[in-house]
């Protein structure tokens, strides 16, 4: 600051928009180690500085919201196809066009006009306690409705995008009014009252209070790889399913994000998108949650998630799942899943 007084003026406007150039504002819900190297490997191959605002997903496009016109914000990374398609809805991002994220991100893992893109992938799984539960009754989402089932079921509230997305995908695949007979028969077989992150989920069918529950499959491999015995414990004591592998394969969701309509530093954001997607950065990525990259050529070694072995994950497009996500809302609101 203090050299830049010195400087004809001119030569400090020049300064000041050099600087403005080369800083990328990031509001992200993503908060893991391997971030880090991710971040300092893209102001090394780049001069752009990342600064960082780290958040919920609800809080950051609430932020994004009320800042408007007026946010610093250039991208803006969230999980789950439903939140996506909500920012899409409210007009938050701006349409990119880049020849490396169509090129590199598979159709089925962004949004039709350049709005978002996917740079990581997670399924959706069913864990149970075999002592209480038979195998053979938890092959499929659909069985969690059936009678078998009573009174073992532990879900979270129906409306959290994880449910909702994976709600758009039964109304998908089984038709609306398949769906919701459905949803209503899970709603009969809770053993609890729905409540909960995924993490609680799976130590509700480890502590016995649930015989079987849904949750997104990087939990379950973050338990595995817990420092803490008392973590791993709760992971061997569960069995973990890759549903409906004889029908239409496990749901799959993703993370992703896009360029801000309001971003101040476009340019370096779609640079940021761009290395997202590269083999390097997709790796990082997708280590850091014990998720899948979505870049075919990338590779993440991650032992444990591997240990879970090969599985048919669902086709349907992920943007097909997030259109029917307002649908799901009303349904599961209909149903009671509260
Ligand atoms: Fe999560």
């Amino acid at each position: 600051m203090l050299r830049s007084l010195l400087l004809p003026l001119s030569l400090v406007a020049c300064t000041v928009h050099a600087q403005e150039d080369k800083i990328l504002n990031l509001y992200t819900a993503r908060h893991y180690d391997t971030d880090e190297a991710l971040y300092a490997n893209f102001t090394k191959a780049t001069g752009i500085k990342v600064n960082r605002i780290e958040a919920g997903d609800e809080a950051l496009l609430e932020r994004v919201r009320n800042e408007g016109a007026n946010s610093p914000a250039d991208v803006l990374l969230i999980v789950d196809a439903s939140r996506l398609y909500a920012a899409d809805q409210a007009g938050l991002f701006a349409p990119v066009k880049s020849a490396v994220l169509e090129s590199r991100i598979p159709k089925d893992l962004r949004s039709a006009n350049g709005t978002w893109f996917a740079f990581s992938s997670r399924a959706r799984v069913i864990v149970y306690d075999k002592s209480a539960v038979n195998a053979a009754d938890v092959q499929r989402y659909e069985d969690l409705a059936a009678p078998a089932n009573k009174g073992k079921v532990c879900t979270r509230p129906g409306s959290h995008p994880y449910m909702l997305s994976l709600v758009a995908s039964v109304i998908a695949h089984d038709g609306e009014q398949k769906a919701e007979e459905w949803a209503k028969a899970v709603v009969a077989n809770m053993a609890r009252p729905p409540r909960g992150g995924d993490t609680d989920q799976i130590k509700g069918v480890a502590s016995g209070e649930c015989g079987i529950a849904l949750t997104n499959s990087y939990y379950y491999v973050r338990l595995m790889r817990s420092k803490k015995p008392e973590d791993r414990a709760i992971a061997e004591k569960v069995t973990l399913v890759w549903p409906n592998q004889s029908s239409w394969g496990t749901h799959m969701n993703v993370s992703g994000g896009g360029v801000l309509r309001n971003a101040p530093n476009k340019d370096a954001a779609l640079k940021f998108l761009e290395y997202l997607a590269s083999d390097e950065a997709q790796a990082y990525f997708a280590n850091g949650n014990n998720e899948w990259p979505v870049v075919k050529t990338a590779v993440a070694k991650n032992p444990e998630l591997e240990s879970l072995g090969k599985f048919k994950a669902d086709a349907l497009a992920i943007a097909e799942i997030a259109t029917r996500t307002p649908a799901a809302q009303k349904l599961v609101d209909r149903a009671g899943w509260r």
